[in-house]
């Protein structure tokens, strides 16, 4: 598989250092409330990345911390009037649930920043020792930038109009809500204030608590070694985050840290950032709240190639749920032409096998070439339409189980009439229908599923949404 890699910027050919094991750290949610969709473009996209590396025939170690002691869970907990670790406890069980739900993979380790406080503090002591750190007076620690000179490869800081002059100065960062261009020292031990309340750790520089960036540096040491394949997360993680987990790591360890660096484009909504402030702020259960499955979601979040920007529209829902109709309407009939039902879907280890692809074959070579879930999804299409008039039935069915799998596509159980085209006017009385509906004010639902009838469409109630149908 070869990846396009942020440092190098060009596509490499992905191979694990160790000849065996392709380990990658992805940098996890900031447990304080629900994720949005943003968050899981970043998420399923790493998931289908891991997908593809396994049914290559690679063998993956991933691991994605949860971020459970920032300046915003404490904030948060102490408003909830929960301890930290019930808050954060709380919205980790949110963030599984909803990646189930989008049928992401779990990784196989899944770190907490409080769990990984005295390999931390470890880190900061031999930042100390090698000249990298230093104590201020009030007990927190800062990493000087002065001393790593290599500082900013990963985000091209030298081709950026930044004031270098700074990081000359103990300009000290003491938030975890970075600035974009703010090139300082930053934070390495918080010591302790009083809006922290009760959450503070025992350290050799006193009471306090780790900065946000150190964890991730003092989790994948723990578990992936100072050396390891890959580096993941959204593209806002760059500067400073990832830059600054680089010179932790290299000033303390003294490995390669990542040999692979993998960015997700964020995800704009209606157009622009997503914002609660411009009511396009979504979450997955405002959707499905809509009347709009995980599937539909999870469809929509891959169609765009993940280095492109992708634009989040509720229409693009629809269009994600007509898509996965006709998917299975296509599957079906090849099935039908192969002899088989849902119940021979080919198992995981008989994927793992597999060989021949049938006309599926570019699909899996589009997702192989830098993830190109988007022309993954194009190839899939067309070669849905060539493979009915193909012989060999069987061979092309498996084939396309191989790629929905390694899209992580779950196909609807109901079969919609996709070829039919629902009008706007339609889907908007259904929309409000769902709404109504959702919040229990039955006789606007009925009234709205009346109107429906009216203009000669019926209306049916899923298990996560809705669906209509000409009468
Ligand atoms: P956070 O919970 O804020 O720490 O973010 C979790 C992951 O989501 C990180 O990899 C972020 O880079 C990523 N992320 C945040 N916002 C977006 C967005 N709008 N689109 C894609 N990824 C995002
Ligand atoms: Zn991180």
């Amino acid at each position: 598989m070869r990846l396009y890699d942020t440092l190098k910027r060009e596509l490499n050919e992905l191979k694990p250092i160790d000849g065996d094991t392709f380990g990658f750290y992805c940098c996890g949610p900031t447990v304080y409330g629900p994720a949005h969709i943003g968050n899981f473009r970043t998420f399923v996209v790493q998931d289908v990345f891991r997908r593809v590396l396994e049914l290559g025939g690679v063998a993956t170690k991933h691991v994605r911390n949860l971020t459970d002691v920032d300046d915003k869970t404490i904030r948060d907990s102490q408003a909830a009037g929960k301890t930290l670790t019930d808050f954060t406890r709380l919205w980790t069980e949110k963030f599984h649930t909803d990646c189930a739900a989008l049928n992401c993979l779990e990784p196989h380790i899944e770190p907490s920043a409080v769990e990984h406080i005295p390999q931390q503090i470890t880190m900061i002591e031999e930042l100390i020792e090698n000249g990298h750190a230093y104590a201020a007076e009030d007990g927190s620690v800062y990493f000087k930038i002065s001393s790593y000179p290599e500082y900013g490869a990963l985000s091209h800081l030298e081709e950026r109009e930044l004031d270098l002059g700074r990081t000359q100065e103990a300009r000290a960062n003491n938030s975890d809500e970075y600035e974009k261009d703010s090139v300082a020292d930053f934070v390495l031990w918080k010591s302790r204030r009083d809006e922290d309340g009760e959450n503070f750790w025992q350290s050799p520089w006193g009471e306090g608590r780790p900065g946000w960036h150190l964890e991730c540096s003092a989790m994948i040491r723990e578990y992936l070694g100072d050396s390891f394949d890959l580096h993941s997360g959204g593209e806002d993680l760059v500067f400073p985050h990832h830059e600054n987990e680089i010179a932790q790591s290299k000033c303390s360890c003294g490995g390669d840290f990542a040999a692979h660096w993998f960015h997700i484009t964020h995800l704009l909504v209606d157009g622009s950032k997503m914002a609660k402030s411009k009511g396009n702020f979504y979450r997955l259960e405002d959707l499905i709240a809509k009347g709009h499955s995980a599937a539909e979601v999870r469809y929509t979040l891959i169609g765009a190639h993940y280095r492109k920007q992708m634009n989040f529209t509720l229409s693009g829902l629809h269009a994600a749920s007509e898509a996965l109709g006709k998917l299975r309407k296509a599957e079906r009939a090849l099935a039908e032409k192969a002899g088989v039902t849902d119940a021979d879907a080919p198992s995981y280890e008989e994927l793992l096998g597999l060989k021949d692809l049938g006309l599926f074959d570019n699909a899996w070579l589009g997702l192989n070439e830098d993830l190109n879930t988007q022309r993954a999804i194009g190839a899939m299409f067309g070669a849905l339409k060539r493979a009915q008039n193909e012989d060999n039935a069987l061979v092309q069915w498996k084939g396309l189980h191989f790629i929905l799998h390694a899209l992580g596509v779950q196909l609807p159980e109901i079969v919609e009439d996709a070829s039919v085209e629902i009008p706007q006017e339609i889907q908007k009385l259904a929309e409000q229908r769902w709404e109504a509906r959702a919040a229990k004010d039955w006789a606007k639902s009925d009234e709205l599923r009346d109107e429906l009838k009216a203009q000669g469409w019926i209306v049916k109630d899923g298990k996560d949404g809705w669906s209509v149908s000409e009468l």
